[in-house]
């Protein structure tokens, strides 16, 4: 499953080496030249992953780094740093920036798209590709199809990623705002009522097979997939 990740890097060189690798393993690409714009773009979407080099012209890579994680809607966002020496390297990990990962340029494509899988698989469980099953319902997200009690479940992209969200945070309360940011990666442009219509359709989805009951809405909070 494809990730939007945003780039922060000065140099053009590569700046292009990573949107070209990462576009080609079916990534979405956001780029920035330097923190304060990296910054900007993050009051109005929120990627999957934060790729960013240490040594940028003004706020460096550890300061973003740190302002994310200080940042209550951000601070879970999974961050991979890149170093432009081993040396950097140390020096940096000594500093725990709260970098979830650190990459040495040069890197291999290969390395990369590892390291971004790994920190995904940690940070952000609904983008891997594993099928997820909580009781009788069952979610496959390469297969992109969803069953409950055997039978098959029509949904609607958005209502698909919302509950593989909810699936993957089972238990968890979410404000609309945080689904916004999760599932559409935008929680300016959109509406906060947007989230309530697509839950309408996601618990009508769930109906006929009996799991419309798991999403509820927590008053003054948000909603939440529970078995509960
Ligand atoms: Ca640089």
């Amino acid at each position: 499953m494809g990730a939007t990740i945003l780039i922060v890097e000065d140099e053009p060189g590569i700046q292009e080496v990573l949107r070209f690798n990462l576009n080609q393993n079916g990534h979405d690409t956001l780029i920035a030249g330097d923190a304060e714009h990296a910054w900007a773009m993050l009051r109005e979407v929120m990627p999957d992953v934060l790729l960013v080099d240490w040594m940028l012209p003004g706020m460096s890579g550890i300061d973003l780094t740190r302002r994310v994680r200080a940042d209550s809607r951000l601070k879970d966002l999974p961050i991979i740093m890149l170093t432009a020496r081993v040396e950097e390297r140390d020096k940096i990990l000594g500093l725990d920036s709260g970098a979830d990962d650190y990459l040495s340029k040069p890197f291999s494509p290969r390395e990369l798209l590892a390291r971004i899988k790994a920190v995904l698989r940690r940070r952000a469980p609904q983008m891997m590709e594993t099928p997820v099953e909580i009781g009788s319902l069952r979610l496959d997200p390469v297969g992109h199809r969803v069953t409950g009690n055997e039978l098959l479940i029509e949904l609607g992209p958005t209502e698909f990623r919302l509950l593989h969200f909810f699936m993957t945070h089972a238990e968890r309360v979410y404000s609309r705002s945080q689904l916004l940011d999760h599932v559409w990666g935008d929680h300016v442009f959109v509406e906060e009522r947007t989230v309530d219509v697509h839950i309408r359709r996601l618990r009508g989805a769930l109906e006929p097979s009996g799991h419309a009951g798991l999403i509820q809405t927590v008053r003054g909070a948000g909603y939440r997939l529970s078995v509960q």
